[in-house]
């Protein structure tokens, strides 16, 4: 649905009504129309057309583009925006960039230079920009300042941006009239709609160049690989996105930059697995190490860990370091490392050790410990899940 008519006058509220003014003249208008209120025959448009104006005039970006566009910059567009608001894709200013992301093919200008789809002349907000950073575990639970190479769009440096040969500047375009567009009345079966298309005379900017600056041919935009630092946060995780505010490509004269978002995924790691703020490490034990208990060392992302196996510790066990995990991303402390105690069965036994596990077997009398009734070596061992240590383990060592 579209409305031609002023918003301001759909409201009842001077141009220059406050926030407040067009809230209140909002809800008066709302509770009236409303159609679960009122039933009479047009009602429902009345308050579909009020509810547009409100959603135009209350959000001051959006009020600044009607002041300044008029229906042209707005009309059947904010529904639109709205699945794009869903998106979870917040700072896209500008309507025009809304339209192009939907219809234009992909995301909005991520990830390439191309921004296409310009209707509107006018300052254009630069687009926003992806980039996807991997990080290793550590860097991700100790955070770091991190170098990355970002491709975008800068304004020219010789003509700052205008596309003009130094000593010239642009003129007005005299078909649109510097609007970089011609709007168009349409018919449809479903009503009247004002389409607007970019002018052929000045693709949409609104000003001819005649003297194009030599170095960006006109176009005021030079690709550059820029330098830039990300701080990694502590706790980071795959799919963080970290906002740059203003790192985006450059907007066109006069208008701000976009935004950089940067997108953490974190590399897998040869020793250790994670799950959330948890780290899992496996530790291979000897049999007899499983059977009469032993000291082991085990790495951690903070030093290595003395870690007290008992004695008849069973394959598969697992034994909690406390706060050898992940620092949590948001507030303090950090998380667990679950140390799972793998038993090797030994191989390649020489006779002695043959016979001395023969011996054993002979003893045990061949009965595993789940055995009903067995008198097996492991039978005291009832249940060795989280038992062992570590709140009181000795810290780090070096090694
Ligand atoms: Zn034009
Ligand atoms: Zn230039």
């Amino acid at each position: 649905m579209s409305t031609t008519r002023d918003y301001y006058e759909i409201l009842g509220v001077s141009k220059d009504a406050s926030e407040t003014d067009i809230k209140k003249a909002y809800r008066k208008l709302a509770m009236k129309y409303h159609p679960d209120k009122n039933k009479d025959d047009g009602a429902e448009e009345k308050f579909k057309e009020i509810s547009e104006a409100y959603a135009v005039l209350s959000d001051t970006e959006k009020r600044a583009q009607y002041d300044r566009f008029g229906h042209a910059g707005i009309d059947g567009r904010y529904s639109t925006e709205d699945i794009f608001r869903n998106a979870d894709f917040g700072g896209f200013e500008d309507l025009g960039d809304i339209l192009g992301s939907i219809f234009g093919g992909g995301f909005g200008g991520f990830g390439g230079f191309g921004g296409g789809g310009r209707r509107r002349q006018g300052p254009v907000r630069g687009s926003d920009l992806r980039y996807d950073l991997a990080v290793t575990l550590e860097q991700a639970a100790f955070g770091e300042q991190v170098k990355i190479n970002v491709p975008r769009a800068e304004n020219c440096e010789t003509c700052g941006g205008t596309g003009a040969k130094e000593g010239t500047s642009p003129t007005t375009c005299p078909k649109c009239h510097g609007s970089g567009q011609m709007t168009h009345a349409r018919r449809t079966p479903l009503g009247n709609f004002m389409t607007t298309t970019t002018c052929d005379d000045c693709h949409g900017r609104g000003q001819i160049i005649e003297s194009p600056c030599p170095v960006c041919k006109g176009s005021g935009k030079q690709k550059k690989v820029r330098k830039l630092e990300v701080r990694v946060p502590k706790g980071a995780d795959t799919g963080l996105r970290l906002k740059m505010t203003g790192e985006g490509e450059a907007g066109s004269p006069g208008a701000p930059p976009g935004d950089l978002y940067v997108v953490i995924h974190v590399k897998a790691h040869e020793k250790f697995d994670r799950i959330g703020d948890d780290i899992i490490y496996e530790v291979p034990i000897t049999f007899s190490q499983a059977a009469l208990g032993a000291e082991v060392k085990v790495p951690t992302l903070h030093g290595k860990v003395k870690m007290k196996i008992k004695e008849g510790t069973q394959t598969h066990s697992v034994l909690r370091l406390k706060g050898k995990g992940m620092p949590h991303l948001h507030g303090h402390g950090q998380g667990d490392q679950l140390v799972k105690v793998v038993v090797e069965t030994p191989t390649n036994l020489n006779d002695k050790q043959r016979g001395l596990l023969e011996e054993l077997d002979k003893l045990s009398g061949s009965k595993s410990s789940g055995s009903k009734g067995g008198k097996g070596f492991f039978n005291k061992v009832k249940d060795a899940f989280e038992t062992a240590i570590s709140d009181d383990a000795p810290g780090p060592v070096n090694s």
